[in-house]
Order: structure tokens, then C-alpha cells, then sequence
């Protein structure tokens, strides 16, 4: 049976937001040695502004661009795709998603998808190899510390994009309460280096250490070398990219607001308010409630 103790502090985790999947989750979260967030929707808002969107080459016009660009993301649930799609908007673009075959999803790489014909990829350097495109064109005067995007006809880039996110408020404080507790904070993500190491400064350099254009399995390899070579180990993430992970994890938190429903499924703790300040809190409690126990 549940202790008591175990008990008044799940409920204690309740009604703070935290929804914790049983008492095993808090004995393991107290001894949390390193916790691996991820970026994008989980250091960051998820809230992307398009600062830039501009065709290449003399294939497509920029309302080409932007409607086939729009009706492919209008069918993706990534933080990116919804800022593309306002994005279209803004510009009286309407996406029709109805129109789009063969959509498919990429994790940690991007989308693709059929529209008048033509195959579209949409998404970061990796989506160009995934378009059978070998070099992905420079960024040229594009802003620098931002994520870039890339857009695909068949094999021929015809776009770019560069989008913008800021950090949640609380992180680097959470971050900060987690080293005074003897806890390890890093970056995990799948965005580029550039972008991570811009979330980075503007976190204060809190972060121990970051990984950058790791793909969903990548970050599965990461959590179990973490879990070996430093103890018990807690990912935090809100994508379906961050499932595996947050599984793989001695304890996966997910994001209740904006994040994926199969993050929430895998993890063990859900963040009902998305507030990362919840973390360190959690960790003091679960220390606290085994105190009571033993
Ligand atoms: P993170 O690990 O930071 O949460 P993801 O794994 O979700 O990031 O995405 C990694 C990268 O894949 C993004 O930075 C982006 O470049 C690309 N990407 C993923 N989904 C999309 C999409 N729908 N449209 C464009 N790019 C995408
Ligand atoms: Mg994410």
C-alpha cells in the first residue's frame, strides 16, 4: 500500500500543477543526478515569429512559395508549422491543407508532401539529403543565431526561411535552483548549434552543456549514456520527437499546455502549467517525502 506520506505529497504535486504518475516517479525523481531539457516548446515558448521567408533561384514566386509552404504545414502540429502558416496569413495567403498528398513527417528533420504536383520538402539541413539535394544553399545575408529552414522541390532548393522563438520565463532560474540542489541542467535538441547556443545566452549561460541536431534516437542514446555514466537521469520535452527520450528517461516530463499527447503518454510527470520553476519544487518535495518514509 501507498504510504501516507507518498500520498499528501502526490496530491501536494496536484495541486501545484504537477501531475505525477505514482509514487515510484518521486522516489526516482528524488535522486535525480542530471536533467536534459529540450529546446524548442520547452526552454523556449514554442511561440516561432517568421522574421524572413524569401524564394531562391527563379522556380517559384514568393505567393507560390508561401501557399505550398502553408498548405503542407497547415497539417503539421510542429511550433514551426503554425508560425509558417500565420505567416502565410499575414500575407492573405490561405492554406488549403485538402489539397496536399502524401503528407509526411520527418522527426527532427521536417515535413514533406505533394501540391499541384509537385513534391515539397520543408525543414532544416537534414530534409535537403532527405530531397536528395547534397548542399543545402548559405544562408547569405540571412540574420544569424536563428533556426533556418529550407524549402525543397524535389531536388532543387526554391526557398528559406528563418524563425525566431524566445526563452520561457523562469527557465534560468529553475536552472540555477536545480545546481543548488546538486543537479546538472543541458540542452538537448534538434535544432542547429547556432539557434541552442542563442538560447543559451540569453538563459545567462546557465547550461552546463549542449547537444544540438540530435534526432529522436540520438536523444534516446544520450539519456542512456547519461543514466550510466551519471546516475539517474531526467529529460523534459514536449514533442513527439522527445517521446522515445522522455521513456528511455529515469523520469520524462512533458509539457501539459502545448505539448504532443504521445509526450504526455511516455512521460511520468506531466507540467500542467509548463512552468520549468515546477522542476526544482518537484525535486525538493520528492527529497522531502523520502525523508518521511525511511
Ligand atoms: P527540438 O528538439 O528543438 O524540439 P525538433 O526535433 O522538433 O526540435 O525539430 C528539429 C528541427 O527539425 C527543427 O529545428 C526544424 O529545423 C526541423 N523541423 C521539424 N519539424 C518541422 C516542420 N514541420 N517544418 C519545418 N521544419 C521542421
Ligand atoms: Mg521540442
Amino acid at each position: 500500500s501507498t504510504p501516507v506520506a507518498t500520498f499528501c505529497a502526490l496530491l501536494t504535486a496536484a495541486k501545484t500543477g504537477l501531475l505525477v504518475k505514482g509514487g515510484d516517479v518521486l522516489e526516482a525523481l528524488a535522486r535525480t543526478r542530471i536533467v536534459a531539457f529540450d529546446k524548442t516548446g520547452t526552454i523556449t515558448k514554442g511561440e516561432f515569429t517568421v522574421l524572413e521567408l524569401c524564394p531562391i533561384g527563379c522556380q517559384v514566386n514568393l505567393d507560390t512559395l508561401l501557399y505550398w509552404v502553408s498548405c503542407i504545414e497547415s497539417k503539421s502540429s510542429h511550433p514551426m508549422a503554425s508560425a509558417l502558416v500565420n505567416h502565410a496569413r499575414s500575407n492573405f495567403i490561405k492554406p488549403k491543407p485538402e489539397i496536399v498528398n502524401e503528407f509526411e513527417i520527418y522527426p527532427g528533420e521536417g515535413v514533406c508532401g505533394i501540391v499541384d504536383g509537385k513534391k515539397i520538402y520543408i525543414g532544416n539541413k537534414r530534409i535537403a539529403t532527405r530531397a536528395g539535394c547534397q548542399t543545402v544553399p548559405s544562408m547569405g545575408s540571412m540574420k544569424e543565431g536563428v533556426t533556418h529552414g529550407y524549402v525543397f522541390l524535389e531536388k532543387e532548393p526554391i526557398g528559406m526561411f528563418t524563425l525566431n522563438d524566445t526563452c520561457r520565463t523562469g527557465v534560468a532560474e529553475a536552472i540555477r535552483e536545480l545546481k543548488s540542489l546538486g543537479v546538472r541542467s543541458i540542452m538537448l535538441t534538434g535544432d542547429s548549434t547556432a539557434a541552442a547556443m542563442h538560447a543559451q545566452s540569453q538563459l545567462g549561460n546557465v547550461l552546463e552543456e549542449l547537444q544540438a541536431e540530435l534526432l529522436p534516437d540520438d536523444k534516446v542514446r544520450i539519456i542512456n549514456n547519461l543514466k550510466t555514466k551519471e546516475g539517474p537521469t531526467t529529460m523534459v520535452g514536449d514533442g513527439m520527437n522527445d517521446a522515445p527520450a522522455l521513456a528511455a528517461a529515469d523520469v520524462g516530463i512533458s509539457m501539459g499546455i502545448s505539448g504532443s499527447a504521445v509526450a504526455m503518454e511516455t512521460s511520468h510527470i506531466t507540467l500542467m502549467s509548463n512552468d520549468i520553476l515546477k522542476i526544482p519544487k518537484a525535486i525538493r518535495l520528492a527529497r522531502r517525502t523520502r525523508k518521511c518514509i525511511m
